[in-house]
């Protein structure tokens, strides 16, 4: 962290942001005040160049041509890139997982370069679009409670040597290559498809990029009786679906 303040960048709200993804800031930024942190959040519209001091940076799902848009711009801006080499925290979902992968196919049908900070590729799903509640088992490594969220997607993403799987999945298609993966990440940049907003339903990945951004092992408890609530509710809704 540069000082005293954590700052939380949230990336394109006015492009990437379906199914409540900006609920992620919130929680994030929340969860970092709760724990007496000064929180500074900066939301970066797309016509905005993107500041490259952030400590933790926040990018959510949107519809195919906004996709297009913001992977346009993001390389153009190029802030994006340099703050993930300044060693950032950067979470990012569904649409916002795409685009930081190498490519995906964009809304024209053509193969449209991301920002390689991620080792996937992303290609059109032939069959039916993924779409439902998703319940999958989180990386051991990273120590965390199972994962709940709602994915909506087309694209497949097929990850490379140096991506890690996020998480494998129990109920859902996740990365939709078939052999239960859900997500990526390397050191600092984490994917996933997970909407739901998925901090809201599972806090602890707040945590996780608070005490990555921070560099400490732990941090203070708190009262998370309403996660659970929302978990237990939708784990039950993933595994006796309606
Ligand atoms: N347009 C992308 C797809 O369908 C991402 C969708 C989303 O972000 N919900 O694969």
């Amino acid at each position: 962290m540069s000082d005293s303040s954590l700052r939380l960048v949230w990336v394109y709200p006015d492009l990437l942001s379906t199914y409540g993804d900006q609920g992620n800031a919130l929680v994030v930024e929340r969860r970092a005040r709760q724990r007496g942190l000064n929180v500074e959040r900066v939301d970066v519209r797309s016509d905005q160049p993107v500041p490259t001091s952030g400590d933790i940076y926040l990018i959510g799902g949107g519809e195919d041509r906004p996709q297009r848009l913001a992977a346009e711009r993001l390389r153009r801006d190029g802030g994006l890139s340099r703050a993930a080499s300044n060693g950032a925290i950067i979470f990012s979902v569904c649409a916002g997982y795409q685009i930081l992968g190498h490519e995906f196919v964009n809304d024209l049908g053509a193969r449209e370069p991301g920002l390689g900070l991620l080792d996937v590729t992303t290609v059109p799903g032939q069959g039916e679009r993924c779409v439902g509640d998703v319940l999958a088992d989180i990386d051991p490594r990273l120590n965390l409670p199972q994962l709940t969220g709602f994915e909506n997607h087309q694209g497949i993403t097929h990850l490379g040597p140096t991506a890690r799987p996020f998480a494998r999945t129990v109920f859902g298609n996740g990365n939709g290559t078939g052999d239960g993966t859900e997500g990526a990440y390397n050191e600092t940049v984490f994917g996933t498809y997970m909407h739901g907003p998925v901090m809201a339903r599972n806090p602890q990945i707040a945590d996780l990029l608070l005490k990555l951004a921070l560099d400490v092992n732990a941090l203070p408890p708190t009262d998370d009786r309403w996660y659970e609530a929302l978990r237990a509710e939708r784990i039950a809704s993933a595994t006796h679906p309606a």
